[in-house]
């Protein structure tokens, strides 16, 4: 930690030349940004000296929790050995040949070959190149369309935005790209009305159905989901929505891809998202909980048979980035996954801390007058604020209430995000019991404060 300036020197700096991701910089100048300085296990301290939970952990990716220190040990040696060499050019490293072999180990069965980027946002966009370069490798380049939903978050970059459905990301820059499509979230609060969650998991995906055949069967490349929405919301789907989506891309022959970059390395209680739904994609998409933040690292897993259509009919592949499996990265990531295979941190999830964290949080939250669909599974949960839980009416202002809830929060050092009205939280996977029942107690005493603000 830099000793010789104060906060106010750091907000200064950062005021006059820092341009923040995701926030408007004339309101955050003028209130200061909060300096984080340390962390260790799920605790955040600032540069006041506030120790703060992070309910978050980070943003959703700090999967094995903060202040390890065999990354750092594994990351200085390979920074001493062989600090950086690219994959192009019929080069490769033990490391990243190493984290290849891992991770087809830990994926689900038919998941050989990984295509490595530096974040969740060029995973999509290599997603989004490869299954275009694999149609037309295959002999179909009239199947160009990409199918996402309104609501879904698939990153930043100008593909991953233009997939996602973040309407006020469209709005600037000029998105979507063509070649987009979107169809409705299966969000069961809002849209199931008189269906039980069954009944409208099913018709969810045959929103999907309807948009492959309105855009025709033969230009549909592919359609991509989040397991849990996560930025969305964290929006889970009836148990039916997966394997319907599933039967209906078989049906026409489009890929199904799922964008694991939150719900991958264990979040739901499984290693992939997928498995906790029972439906296998063709492709899979992550970054985040690869390495728990530690470094930047993204990985695209690519199913047996796009990877048979590319290796066999492909020919070069021109696509990558400087950094792609860059070996401190992939270093880095190889213990990572290793130590939450060899830990049992992804099987505490499933047994122990997930069902916990699932009957405490609803116990918790169903007490509140304007608190409603409280859901979650592994270690991602929500809940929504709502006006009249009897008539399921919403506040107005979509976002206001949530931003002032997540305020109350944040002011008694404990970080949820909001997320539109949703509330949400997914903490690093290491968390324990009594570190759940203590967030949650913090968590109840903010939503108390919330509510008579509301009343
Ligand atoms: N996909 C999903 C599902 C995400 O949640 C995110 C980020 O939150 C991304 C892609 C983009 O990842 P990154 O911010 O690492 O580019």
């Amino acid at each position: 930690m830099s000793q010789q300036h104060t906060t106010q020197d750091w907000r200064a700096m950062d005021a006059a030349h820092h341009l923040h991701p995701f926030s408007d910089t004339k309101g955050l100048n003028a209130q200061g940004a909060r300096v984080i300085t340390h962390a260790d296990g799920i605790y955040l301290w600032d540069s006041e000296g506030n120790k703060i939970t992070d309910g978050m952990a980070g943003l959703w990716c700090v999967n094995i929790g903060y202040g390890r220190k065999d990354l750092p040990e594994v990351a200085k040696r390979q920074m001493e050995e062989l600090a950086y060499y690219n994959t192009f050019f019929k080069t490769t490293h033990p490391k990243v040949a190493e984290l290849s072999a891992l991770l087809a180990s830990v994926a689900p069965d038919g998941f050989e070959h990984v295509f490595y980027t530096n974040s969740g946002s060029e995973s999509v966009d290599t997603m989004i190149r490869m299954v275009r370069h694999y149609w037309s490798s295959v002999g179909k380049p009239e199947k160009k369309v990409l199918i996402g939903r309104w609501n879904g978050y698939h990153g930043s970059t100008i593909g991953g935005a233009s997939l996602g459905g973040m309407s006020y990301m469209h709005e600037q820059g000029d998105l979507p790209i063509p070649g987009i499509a979107h169809v409705e979230q299966p969000w069961y609060y809002k849209h199931g009305k008189d269906l039980t969650p069954e009944e409208f998991g099913i018709q969810a995906a045959q929103w999907i159905e309807a948009k492959i055949l309105e855009v025709g069967a033969d230009k549909v490349a592919a359609f991509v989901g989040e397991p849990v929405q996560g930025a969305g919301g964290v929006i889970i789907p009836p148990s039916t929505y997966w394997p319907e989506v599933e039967r209906i891309c078989r049906k026409y022959d489009v890929l199904l891809v799922a964008d694991e970059v939150i719900c991958g390395f264990g979040r739901t209680g499984e290693w992939f998202g997928q498995t906790h739904f029972g439906f296998k994609p063709d492709m899979f998409t992550t970054a985040k909980g690869l390495s728990s933040g530690y470094l930047p690292i993204g990985a695209v897993f690519v199913g047996e048979r796009v990877a048979r259509g590319l290796i066999e009919e492909g020919g070069d592949f021109n696509h990558g980035f400087t950094y792609s499996g860059h070996p401190v990265c992939a270093a880095v990531a190889h213990a990572n996954v290793a130590a939450l295979r060899d830990e049992g941190i992804v099987e505490r999830v499933k047994n122990a801390t997930g069902p916990y964290m699932q009957q405490r949080w609803r116990e918790v939250f169903g007490q509140f007058a304007h608190v409603d669909d409280v859901r979650g599974v592994g270690l991602i949960q929500a809940f929504t604020l709502v006006k009249n839980k009897a008539t399921r009416e919403l506040f107005d202002n979509w976002g206001e209430a949530g931003t002032q809830c997540r305020d109350i929060f944040f002011k008694h050092n404990l970080i949820m995000r909001a997320c539109g009205d949703h509330i949400v939280c997914a903490p690093p996977l290491v968390i324990t019991k009594a570190e759940i029942d203590a967030m949650l107690e913090t968590a109840v005493a903010c939503l108390r404060e919330f509510e008579q603000l509301v009343a």
